[in-house]
């Protein structure tokens, strides 16, 4: 049986990476961070297959253990400061974290994996935030970085340092370069998932508006379930390498409010939605759209869930959450 370890496991792809990895046969461990992190309960729950394992990506002693403990054959560095916003904030946390943490998951690697056989195969999960004031369009794995925020740069050094190890000490070290991925287990704090609960509860008579930042932004958004199947298929190569991940196609934000407001038969959303300049950034990415012709090629990967479909299932998906909290009610 093939042993995965997945940092991150209590966030959006973790949960899709250990449901996909299962399902392949694996057997999963999970690091969970804290001492009493209440997102465990739930992952026992959802997740009884997942082995979680303690450990912090602050501490490379416990990333040690961990690895020790588990034995994998593939590890996926999903662990991440990764909100945009929050990093701006929590600029040095970012760094420590999404950033240098990177470097400690490496080196753990290396010192449980030995590097002279190449036993594990780790995935970094680097981020289109790097290509930031985008300087080609679309962007593929060619495209110079320029990154607009703490969290930009913090993943530009984890991409880095993860290409830098490839190439010193012959690590199987993969970086996926994601574009935007959403779905149901995204945070509240993003934006598609923010904009459809918010809709849903306003279809439901217990919310009166959705406050808002920049709507002219484009992003390239796609499904997360989609997306830990590309993660995988890179470790599965006979090589390491980079690839970006996307669907090639971009929307506004404004298009997303109007579609997800559709939805549950709103046609004029204006009226819902104000504009706040507390949720403009200090430095924005106006545009991201990304090429993955070489994961189609390379990989045989392609997104399933289009822009229409994605945003229809997290409503729905919404919609059946807020009426079910107000039946407990
Ligand atoms: P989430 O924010 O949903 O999950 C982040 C995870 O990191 C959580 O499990 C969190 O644990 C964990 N974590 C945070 N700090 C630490 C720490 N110090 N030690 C150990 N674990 C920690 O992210 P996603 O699942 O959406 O994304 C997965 C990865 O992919 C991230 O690295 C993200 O930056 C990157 N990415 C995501 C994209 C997207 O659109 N989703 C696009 C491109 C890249 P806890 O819950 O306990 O806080
Ligand atoms: P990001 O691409 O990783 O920053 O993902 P987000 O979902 O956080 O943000 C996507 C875009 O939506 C950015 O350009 C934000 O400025 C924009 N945006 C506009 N209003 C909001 C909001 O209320 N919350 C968030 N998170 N983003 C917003």
């Amino acid at each position: 049986m093939p042993r995965a370890f997945i940092t991150g496991i209590t966030g959006q792809d973790g949960q899709h990476l250990a449901e996909f990895l299962h399902g392949k046969g694996y057997e999963v461990f999970g690091m969970v961070k804290g001492q009493n992190n209440p997102k465990m309960t739930a992952m026992r729950d959802e997740f009884p297959y997942v082995e979680p394992v303690p450990g912090d990506l602050a501490d490379l002693p416990s990333i040690v253990k961990a690895l020790e403990l588990s034995q994998p054959d593939e590890v996926y560095n999903l662990a991440a400061i990764s909100f945009v916003a929050m990093s701006f904030n929590q600029a040095e946390l970012t760094a420590n974290i999404t950033g240098t943490g990177v470097l400690r998951m490496l080196d753990a690697v290396r010192i449980v994996g030995g590097s002279q056989n190449n036993a594990i195969r780790f995935y970094q999960a680097s981020s289109s935030e790097m290509f930031g004031q985008v300087r080609q369009t679309p962007q593929t794995e060619m495209t110079p970085f320029h990154p607009r925020s703490p969290y930009g740069c913090a993943k530009v050094f984890g991409h880095d340092i993860t290409v830098n190890y490839r190439e010193s000490y012959g690590l199987f070290a993969c970086s996926g370069i994601l574009f935007n991925h959403e779905g149901p287990r995204r945070g509240l704090e993003f934006v598609t998932r923010k904009v459809t609960n918010s809709v849903a509860r306003i279809k439901l008579g217990i919310q009166d508006e959705i406050v808002m930042g920049n709507l002219d932004s484009k992003r390239d958004w796609g499904y997360a379930g989609d997306y830990v199947k590309a993660m995988w298929a890179m470790l599965q190569q006979d090589e390491p390498d980079d690839y970006v991940i996307a669907t090639g196609q971009t929307h506004s934000i404004e298009d997303l409010v109007e579609r997800a407001f559709a939805e549950v038969g709103i046609e004029d959303w204006r009226p819902y939605v104000r504009q706040d300049p507390k949720f403009y950034r200090p430095a924005e990415v106006d545009l991201l759209i990304g090429d993955a012709t070489k994961a189609h090629r390379q990989l045989g990967w392609k997104p399933e869930v289009d822009f229409p479909t994605l945003i229809s299932m997290m409503v729905k998906h919404d919609l059946a959450l807020e009426t079910a909290k107000l039946r407990r009610r």
